[in-house]
């Protein structure tokens, strides 16, 4: 098992990719923070994350406020005494073109997005700073933190924030022995892309069908989705990954939708 004794904090835990992490690992042997706005979703997660013998504790916050970030990691961290891997994972969509886009929307996504990660990452940093214990911070970015698309103008800009967030942590945590590093994933059929399907159909005025192979799809090598379990595998090799050569990096894994 590659993170035996290890405690985790998965944020967006209850669905989706930030699920699939939070079981994988927990089969590696980690301790999982399970995160998530909807009290419902994490229940479920640790509920399967016992099922298969593992341990788990659910941890409802907004990842945009403060008061709750803190509260859940300071959890976190009575329960498991400690805190070795961040997931920054949380994230939702919001399809409008720029002319359309409400000042209230794009605020919304920065405070998820942005306010999100950053907040995560504090609370997480002041505890594995403690005696330079150290940990591995991970951000869900997107190849949208590579590549813009139609539409989607604050989760583009704010997945390309995450990679300037993810630097500075690199150069300011690398004398305590933490570590960051993006994971920029290609589409994946979870609730927040089979959301935006038919808005996507509608605002483009195309059908559905058309929305998967000829803008979702349409410059992988293979015509595939990525799927949660490949981007479990890039973060279990992110998070135990062990020292500092690996830091300050993103990692596309996309079906070679788009290539550095
Ligand atoms: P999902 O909708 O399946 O899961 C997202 C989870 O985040 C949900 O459980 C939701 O309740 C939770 N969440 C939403 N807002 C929150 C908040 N403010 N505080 C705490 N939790 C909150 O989505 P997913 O596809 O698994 O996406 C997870 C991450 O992966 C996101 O950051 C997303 O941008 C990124 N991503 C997804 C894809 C994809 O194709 N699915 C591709 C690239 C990147």
């Amino acid at each position: 098992m590659k993170l035996e004794g290890k405690v985790a904090l998965v944020t967006g835990a209850g669905s989706g990719i930030g699920k699939e992490i939070a079981l994988c690992f927990s089969r590696e042997g980690a301790k999982v923070g399970v995160a998530d706005i909807t009290a419902d979703a994490a229940a479920e997660t640790v509920k399967e994350i016992n099922a298969q013998g593992g341990e788990a504790i659910d941890i409802i916050m907004d990842v945009s406020d403060e008061s709750q970030v803190d509260a859940g990691v300071s959890r976190l961290v009575d329960r498991y005494k400690s805190v070795d891997i961040l997931i920054s994972n949380a994230g939702v969509q919001h399809i409008a073109p720029l002319n359309e886009l409400l000042l209230k929307d794009w605020k919304r996504m920065m405070g998820i997005h942005l306010d999100g990660a950053f907040l995560t990452t504090r609370a997480c940093l002041r505890e594995m700073y403690k005696n330079n214990k150290g940990g591995s911070i991970i951000y869900m970015g997107s190849v949208h933190s590579k590549e813009a698309s139609k539409l989607k103008a604050p989760y583009v800009t704010a997945k390309h924030g995450l990679i300037g967030l993810c630097k500075v942590v690199a150069k300011e945590g690398a004398e305590h022995g933490v570590r960051a590093n993006v994971i920029c994933p290609g589409y994946v059929r979870t609730p927040l892309v089979d959301k935006q399907i038919p808005e996507q159909a509608k605002k483009l005025g195309i059908t559905e069908e058309e929305v998967v192979k000829k803008v979702m799809l349409v410059n992988t090598v293979d015509g595939e989705f990525t799927t949660a379990q490949d981007i479990a595998n890039v973060a279990l090799f992110f998070a135990s990954f062990p020292d500092n050569s690996l830091t300050g990096q993103s990692l596309i894994a996309s079906h070679g939708w788009f290539m550095e």
